[in-house]
């Protein structure tokens, strides 16, 4: 069927003329359906989305595998093809950069770490002696400020956002970590990591919703509250939008992806499941260097274990306490849903081949960080019969949150007494504490 819309020059269109069409977030099945709607060959959905996901085009105008006039109908029609934009960058002396990301009128965090946070050790993702990864010539072009004499000055520098086309871009502030909380924020040496720009492996903390409902009582994003989910393709956006900063390699590069960052997965299952398949079909990621994180929605993990092996990433439950009594405190979710609840839902998921659970477990100190809570820690993990391992994260300190940092020699001691029950345990690396990067930490905010 020919169609009878007018050809528009690209030039002449003005984006206030139509209503936009956004297809970052749709599958190429999707894709194919509306080239089909408007009487094109169904293939030309494989092209839009190669362009999408695989080229991470942003201008319907860039795709040469489209006929010139098939682009300038779409251009004519509002379709658009762009990922969500980064608005704000705030980069850590440790090498983590926190995004703001751009979602309609709101923004969400999404975290990249470099060289990980050793989060994915002991789940058959670490890192091996792997090549060193510089920035590509187009990274260096596109930011050119990024470098560790720019960071190391304690001042905002104002710098245009790389990832936006000339004509659309505007000076974005880059603050300088050390400004928001101070030098006595507890960083690595620069000499544990690769220079600035450089990288073996990393790790990509990517929210799920804006705010977040469960209120856990440690983390400074449940002040938010729930303020609404985000689209399939907010989520996978934001993957594709640092990926494309960074200039990674789908195929070749060592990148984890862990949802974690603002928001409760399974409390927006369709939606983090579709970003899920996204990220798997069309971007070509595997779903075993994602983790998704719960904090224990009982129905969600029920759900998640019927999802097919193929697009199913590895879960992780955040526990974060020795019983009942102490997880209801530090986290109301546990009155509706206690351990046993969730253990037992867990149970359902058919693991692969070496593949474990990961207990996340949040050390506050005097609450959740003494040799009595290790031991019985140890004694729920062996009771739950699950093939896991516990990650301990030392509580990251955010304004107004009553709890106190744990002591190192109290954290040592932990991991040494679930490690001496014969628990594999892992102590995550703060990553990006003095941008409020670290776990707990998200909260949409630039004031730090
Ligand atoms: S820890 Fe996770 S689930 Fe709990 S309030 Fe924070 S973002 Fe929500």
């Amino acid at each position: 069927m020919k169609s009878d819309s007018k050809l528009v020059s690209l030039d002449a269109i003005s984006p206030a003329d139509v209503t936009p069409t956004p297809l970052f977030g749709l599958d190429a099945e999707s894709l194919s359906a509306r080239m089909a709607s408007l009487g094109e060959p169904g293939w030309r959905g494989k092209q839009l989305s190669e362009a999408i996901y695989r080229q991470w085009l942003t201008e319907i105008a860039e795709i040469s595998t489209l006929p010139k006039n098939l682009r300038e109908r779409l251009v004519a029609d509002g379709w658009q093809i762009g990922r969500p934009n980064i608005a704000q960058v705030f980069q850590s002396v440790d090498g983590t950069d926190r995004y703001l990301i751009q979602t309609g009128a709101e923004t969400v965090e999404t975290v990249w770490m470099p060289e990980g946070d050793d989060g994915e050790s002991g789940d058959g993702t670490e890192a091996g002696a792997e090549e060193l990864r510089s920035p590509s010539p187009q990274q260096e072009h596109r930011a050119p400020s990024d470098s560790h004499s720019v960071r190391s000055k304690k001042m905002a520098v104002i710098l245009s956002d790389p990832e936006r086309s000339e004509g659309e871009s505007k000076d974005l502030l880059l603050a300088n970590s050390a400004d928001q909380v101070g030098s006595s924020a507890p960083v690595r040496s620069s000499r544990e990591l690769p220079p600035h720009g450089e990288w073996r492996r990393a790790t990509i903390c990517v929210s799920s919703q804006v705010g977040c409902a469960v209120n856990c009582q440690f983390c400074l994003t449940a002040r938010l509250g729930l303020q609404r989910n985000l689209t399939a393709g907010e989520i996978a956006g934001q993957v594709v939008s640092v990926f494309a900063r960074h200039g990674v390699e789908v195929g070749r590069d060592r990148v984890n992806l862990v949802f974690m960052g603002m928001g409760e997965p399974f409390l927006n299952y369709d939606n983090f499941m579709a970003a899920v398949r996204l990220l798997v079909k069309e971007v070509g990621l595997s779903p075993q260097r994602m983790t998704v994180s719960t904090s224990g929605i009982v129905p969600g993990i029920e759900r998640f274990a019927q999802e097919p092996p193929d697009v199913r990433p590895k879960l992780a439950i955040s526990l974060n306490a020795p019983d009942d009594q102490v997880r209801a405190e530090i986290m109301p979710i546990n009155r509706k849903w206690n351990i046993e609840a969730v253990v037992d839902a867990v149970r359902q998921v058919q693991l692969r081949p070496r593949e474990r659970i990961t207990f996340e477990y949040v050390l506050l100190a005097g609450v959740t960080d003494q040799p009595a809570h290790a031991r019985a820690v140890a004694r729920l993990v062996r009771r739950t019969g699950l093939p896991a391992k516990v990650n301990l994260i030392a509580w990251n300190p955010g304004p107004g949150i009553p709890y106190a940092m744990p002591a190192p020699a109290a954290i040592e001691a932990f991991r040494a007494t679930l490690a001496g029950e014969g628990i594999p345990t892992y102590l995550r690396k703060p990553r990006g504490r003095d941008i409020y990067a670290a776990c707990g930490q998200l909260k949409r905010t630039v004031e730090g």
